[in-house]
Formats: C-alpha cells, structure tokens, sequence
C-alpha cells in the first residue's frame, strides 16, 4: 500500500454519481495527514448543500488547483484499509491519466461486472438431529399430523442429504415450514455449489481427457515434476526476493519448453501457502487450454478461469469467488487482472511479449504496464515470462530496471531444439517450382506422413495475399469502404477482413471491364486445397478464423490434432502458440516475409518471435523435430537469428535499428490518430495538428521534438472512416503526456474528429 503525502486531495466522487469523469479537491485536515492512501474511501461534503458523499483518493498534492479559502476539508476516512475496489479505482484513475481515456471508460474497464446474473444457489437438507432428539419430532409430527413433514423425515431416513429444491417441490413443503425445523437444530439447510466453476464446463468439452481427474483435484497420488536444477534456481531465487520483500519485476526469459509453466506453479504455490493470492494473465485461454488443464490439475478448485466466451452470469460468479476468497487464483487474458483480489501478492504474465495484452478499447492499455502499477500499490511481485521478450522488457532488464532469470535448456531431458532451415524461394522458382511447398519442405512432408508423424503448416496472416487482380490492368479488387484489398473464400465470394463486407466474385474487372481476372496469392484455404492436391492420403486440419468461429472451435480443432486425428495443421499463426503436440516433428513457415512488410516498426521484432515460437513447436519430444522457413528474403537478420533461435543476437541488431531510426524503447514515441468519415473535416483537423507541432520549440525550448505528420494511416480508410497520424518522439514521459494533452485540447472545438492516441516507451 502507497502513502501518499500532500494537504490537498484530489478526490473522484462515489462512482453512484455521474459527474465522475471529474475530480475535486478537498483540504486534508491535520489528523489525517500521512494516513491517506492511493484508492482510499473517505466521507466528503459534496455540492451546494454539503451533503455526506463517499469518495476515492487519486492524488495529493501540494499545489492547490483553486483558491484555498474556497476549499471544502475531508471529513474522514471510511475504511481503515484500502480495499481491492479501491485499488482498482485507484487503478482506473491512473490508466485515465496515462492512456488518454475517461474516467468512465477506466471505470468501466476494470470494474467491468454491475450486475448479478440471478441463479438460485444449489442447496440440500441435511437431517443433523440427535437419535432421541429426531425421535422426539417423529412423535411429535405424527401426534398433530403434520404430513409434509413425517414424509420428509422418512426420506431423510432413507437418504441424508437430499437436494433443497426438488425436495421442496415433491413434498409441498415451504421455506417457512422448514424454517422451525432448522431453528430446533434438527436439519440444516446447506449451500452445496455457490458459483459455477467454468472449469468443470471446460473439462466437459475436454471429455476423455482427464476424467480420471474427476470431482476431487488434485488427483490422489498425483505428483508434479521434480524442477530440474534451472528451474529450481530460478524459482529459489524468485521466492527469497518475494519473502525478503523485493518487489522488482521479474522477468523470466526460458526458450520454448524449458519449464517456465512449472517455475509459475511453484511460484504460486509459495504465494498461496502465505495466504495471499494471484493471477496470471495469459495471451488467449482458448488457445492455451492445455496450460489451464495443467494448473487446473495441481490446485484444483482453488483456481479458477476468466475468458470471451464465459457469459456475463459465469464472469460474475468468478469475480465473486475472487472477492470473497472462495479460490486464490485466477487465469486469463487481459481482463483477469481486474480480479478483485483483497490479497493479492504475485502477477505472472506468460508469453509477455504477445500484443494480445495491448487494449484496443479505449482505455487503449498495456495490461504488463497496468499490472506493474497494481503490482505497485498493492505490495504484489510481478513475473514476466516468455522466450522471446518484448524489446521493452529486456531492454529494462539490461539496465536492472528488472531482475532478469534465464533458462537456457528444455525441461525434458530428451527434447532436444529442432533443426531449422532456411529456403531461398528465389531459388525454388529458378529451378522451375511454382508450387507454395518447396521441394525440400514437399521432402519433409512426405517423409513425416511415411513415418505417421504429424506436421504444422502456417502463414502469418490470415487470408493476406488472397485477393484477386486483374492481368490487364493490375488493379486489385478492393473493398468499397476501407482501403484493403477483398480476401478471396471458397465459396469464391470476396470479403473485407477489415469491415465483413462481402460480394460475389466479379466476372469483369471493376476497372477496366477485361475477363482476365485471377486469384493472386496464397491463403489457409488454398494452401489445404493445394496440399490435399499432393497428399491425396494425407488428413488435414485447417485452423483459422473461418474454421474456429463457433464456441470451443479452437478446443475442438486442437484436440482433434492433439489426439492424432490428422497428419497436418494448417493455419494462421495462431496454430503455433503455446501448445504442446509431443507428435509434431515438422513445422513449416510457408511465407516468413509475410509479416515483415507489415507498416509497423515492431513487424521485424513479430517476425522473429513468430518463428522462433514456430520453431518451438517441432521436436517436443524425444523425437528430433524440422523447421523449414521458407522466404525470399533469407538474409534478414529476423529470419536468420530465428533460425539459429539467437534471441540476444537479435535484440542487439533490432536496438541498433531502433537506436538510428528513433523508435521504441530507444526513444518514447507518442502516436495520434484522428478520424472522421468527412475527408475536409480530417484535414482541419490535421492542419490544426500540424499548427500545433510547430510550437513545440516555442513550448519547449532547447528540447528536440521531432515529429512526422500528420500523415495518412497506413491503411487510410476503414469502414468509411478516414484516418490520419501525427508521430512525435522524445525521451521525455512527461513531454509525451503534456503533448496529448494539447492534442486534446487543440481538437475539443472541432465537431466530428475522434482522437486516438498510443503513447509507447
Ligand atoms: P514452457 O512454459 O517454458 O514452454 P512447460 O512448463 O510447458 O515449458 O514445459 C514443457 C514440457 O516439459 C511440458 O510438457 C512439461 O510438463 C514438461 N516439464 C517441465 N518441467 C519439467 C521437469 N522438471 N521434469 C519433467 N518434465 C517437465
Ligand atoms: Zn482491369
Ligand atoms: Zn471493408
């Protein structure tokens, strides 16, 4: 817990009242100076008629913002301790201020459940009485002939407990008739289950899976892996800074398979036995329900699960059992780590380099920021995990802004790193190939189905170069509203990716009306027809948006796989994240440079994390695994440090590269966007941006701020909406923030133009 210190408060009313998205200040009086705290309830006197209204503690400060006479004093404080509601409003206050948001956005945000979904609890009566206690009632019962209850004591003869509700309904009984029973301690009506446990939904869809595993976890005898010497280390190392009260990130940088999952049981396990609890956020459960079943398996119901597809009464009842300390772990992306934990004491974020933990709702949030500042305020350690961490992260962890943890070997013995090779498509199309595999991936390929052995084909984006142009006059059929080109489906109907908009496919050529009109390129589809072409015998399974819309598609798809259902994957690169498919012993990257051309100064950083995650994929077991990485760029040192899967090599090259072209985390880079569907509108907008960039040496005198733009977006137009960016960059968070602030205001008379802004550091 954080003490703030300052005699002027800066206080949000109770988040009841509407005019929340502004503070007020209040006088701290004399006796409560140094007893205030981030999230703090305190009583206030509000509006004209001074009535008692409960507020939040943001901010102290020394500064008064108006004329001190004129302010109103705290009258005191709710609640001795800063409670998890008041963190996360706490929280909600910081994520305003540092993401450009509203304070109800932030509030909405972390506070994101209002409403119980009503569900009877799961009851049953127990008969708890004496021998000669129940005799006596039997009597009793008999004599005045109460009926409805002698026929519930015979039933509770014959079977103890029996469940509350159907009970009730068979027997004509009341509550109120059972209530004297109750009071004469002869029954007692319990509670059996209070919430629902998305767990056990999920290990129905699972079925087959675990249920040996069934009601009581952990299993009986169930033991989990002795921690080699590394892990044991790290975990050591990690649990003494915990106990000696260290609360520096931590950042755990494991290859693929090296353990990390079991470093973050022992870590809870050692959190959880002081009574404290945690979350670990992951990049996307439906993708990582192995990892889940793992965790599921060690505590049992002392976890539990948030994600997409819960409905709101199931999200509901996590979020109680977090509030209440039913479980003292939860599990999910980003949104888990609004769980309103009361003792919260570790935050571990698994594949932390993944951008799923990048909001795109306003608040636009980074969750590996916003846990480090709940990590902050309420006393808790945050981890960090990954193979490939973020630019960010390990640039903090060289300079000692993190403690940095390494685990260098696979965790089973006998899993060795698969052997990766790097094919110049250039070269394939010299010797005459045309085909999408390679003749030395077709090689492979053939070799596995021979052995029976399993393979993973993916590109980087769905449906990205399957669109259809025109031979005579070049021009790719677009999508009226956004500025991408139409993705080719099987139904040979085109549709936006960006906005769902979807016609037939053209006979003509829009533009110049020739029938020479042709699919360009290569998609998940075409890739499964074209490898079914060549394997006639082979079973494939294909993994992509289409393929995974319905609820558990992912579940179901992956499972499939995993139990041996088929010969080969092929997807996006959402099939080459987290998963453990001991029998795949091929992973191939159809088109590597996909991501690269991506207009993005993080798309080299993607493309090395992508392959060498792929990369992790094959040879999980004692079988020694293949990668192939097919491009036309093979000496990008993305393709070629994956390849000999050299993070460090690869952070040096891409910070050089940062360092000279002034990107992050080299130099903080503030990105605003505006739009509007009026392109005259947008372009006022943006005059009036550019006016302002020009006072920035007037603003900000002897500070080099350069900045590029406003430029158009690199996709100009989605869904009729124009959009322009103005880049800015300097060292300076505070420089940053002040700009957006003046961005804020410079637009807030003009009609129509939305803002939207990314501060990246
Ligand atoms: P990571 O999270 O680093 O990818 P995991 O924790 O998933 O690695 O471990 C990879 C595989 O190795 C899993 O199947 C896991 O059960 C197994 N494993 C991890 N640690 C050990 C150990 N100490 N002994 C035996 N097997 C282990
Ligand atoms: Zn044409
Ligand atoms: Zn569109």
């Amino acid at each position: 817990m954080r003490t703030l210190r300052g005699i002027y408060a800066n206080i949000i009313i109770d988040i009841s009242h509407e005019s929340v998205d502004r503070v007020f200040q209040y006088r701290v009086p004399e006796r409560l100076w140094g007893k205030l705290a981030a999230g703090q309830q305190v009583y206030i006197p509000f509006g004209a008629g001074n009535r008692r209204r409960k507020g939040y503690v943001v901010e102290l400060t020394d500064r008064p913002e108006y004329e001190v006479s004129k302010l109103k004093e705290i009258e005191g404080i709710v609640r001795e301790s800063v409670t998890a509601q008041s963190q996360l409003i706490w929280l909600a206050w910081w994520m305003k201020e540092r993401y450009g948001s509203t304070m109800n956005q932030a509030l909405k945000t972390v506070l994101p459940v209002k409403q119980k979904i009503k569900e009877a609890p799961k009851r049953q009566i127990r008969l708890i009485a004496k021998e000669d206690a129940f005799r006596e009632a039997l009597a009793l019962a008999q004599r005045r002939k109460y009926s409805a209850r002698l026929r519930l004591f015979s039933l509770l003869k014959e079977k103890n407990p029996v469940p509350y509700d159907e009970t009730v309904n068979r027997l004509n009984l009341t509550a109120a008739a059972l209530r004297p029973l109750e009071e004469a301690g002869l029954i007692r009506v319990e509670v059996v289950e209070k919430y629902r446990n998305p767990l056990l939904e999920m290990k129905r869809l699972l079925a087959g899976e675990r249920e040996e595993a069934a009601e009581a976890l952990p299993a009986a005898g169930w033991q989990p892996p002795v921690l080699n010497e590394q892990q044991r280390m790290v975990s050591q190392a990690i649990c003494r800074e915990y106990d000696q009260g260290i609360r520096s990130t931590c950042l755990i940088h494991g290859i693929t398979g090296s353990g990390k999952t079991e470093v973050y049981m022992e870590l809870i396990s050692h959190v959880t036995a002081q009574e404290k609890q945690a979350i670990l956020l992951i990049p996307e459960i439906s993708l990582t329900w192995q990892t889940v079943m793992r965790f599921y398996l060690r505590f049992g119901n002392r976890v539990s699960v948030l994600h997409s597809r819960m409905s709101a009464g199931e999200r509901y009842d996590q979020y109680e059992r977090a509030r209440t300390g039913d479980i003292d772990m939860i599990i999910g992306p980003r949104s888990a780590l609004f769980a309103p934990f009361e003792r919260l004491g570790l935050i571990i974020i698994d594949e932390e380099h993944e951008n799923a933990y990048q909001s795109e709702l306003a608040p636009r949030y980074d969750a590996r920021e916003a846990a480090g500042e709940l990590a902050r305020i309420s006393g808790a350690l945050l981890v960090l995990g990954s193979a490939t961490p973020s630019m960010e992260s390990y640039t903090k962890a060289l300079l000692g802004e993190y403690h940095l943890f390494k685990l260098t070997c696979r965790a089973k013995a006998d899993a060795a790193l698969a052997q990766t090779e790097i094919v110049d498509l250039r070269e394939e199309l010299r010797a005459k190939n045309r085909s999408i595999f390679s003749r030395r991936l077709k090689e492979l390929l053939e070799d596995r189905l021979s052995k029976g052995e399993q393979s993973m084909l993916f590109i980087n984006r769905r449906g990205y170069a399957n669109f259809v142009s025109c031979r005579s006059c070049g021009e790719a059929i677009k999508c009226p509203h956004c500025d991408v080109t139409l993705t080719l489906h099987r139904d040979g109907s085109l549709m936006c990716h960006y906005c769902g908009h979807r016609i037939a496919q053209p006979k003509l050529c829009p533009a110049c009306g020739s029938p020479y009109i042709a699919p360009f390129g290569t998609g998940t589809q075409k890739i499964e027809e074209m490898a079914a072409k060549m394997f006639p015998k082979a079973r494939i399974l294909r993994m992509d948006m289409d393929t995974t819309s319905k609820k558990g598609g992912h579940q179901e798809i992956l499972s499939a796989f995993a139990r041996g259902e088929a010969d080969i994957l092929i997807g996006t690169q959402m099939i080459v994240k987290g998963h453990d498919f001991p029998k795949v012993t091929l992973v191939g990257a159809l088109a590597a440079d996909l991501s690269l051309y991506a207009p993005d100064y993080r798309c080299n950083e993607e493309t090395f994390e992508l392959l060498t995650q792929a990369a992790g994929r094959a040879g999980r077991s004692s079988i020694p695994g293949n990668m192939v990485i097919q491009t036309y760029q093979p000496d990008h040192y993305s393709i070629q440090m994956a390849a000999r899967q050299d993070y460090e090599g690869f952070y040096e090259q891409e910070m050089n590269y940062r360092r000279l072209l002034g990107y992050p985390p080299a130099v903080g880079l503030l990105t605003l966007q505006i739009s509007d569907h009026r392109e005259d509108r947008l372009d006022r907008a943006a005059g009036a941006l550019a006016a302002m960039a020009e006072t920035f040496p007037d603003r900000f005198p002897g500070k080099q701020i350069p900045f590029i733009g406003p430029v158009n977006a690199p996709v100009y137009k989605v869904n009729d909406i124009y959009r322009k960016i103005l880049y800015i960059k300097n060292e300076n968070y505070d420089i940053l923030i002040h700009i957006r602030k003046m961005a804020e205001a410079c637009l807030e008379g003009l009609e129509g133009v939305a803002l939207q802004s990314d501060l990246d550091l």
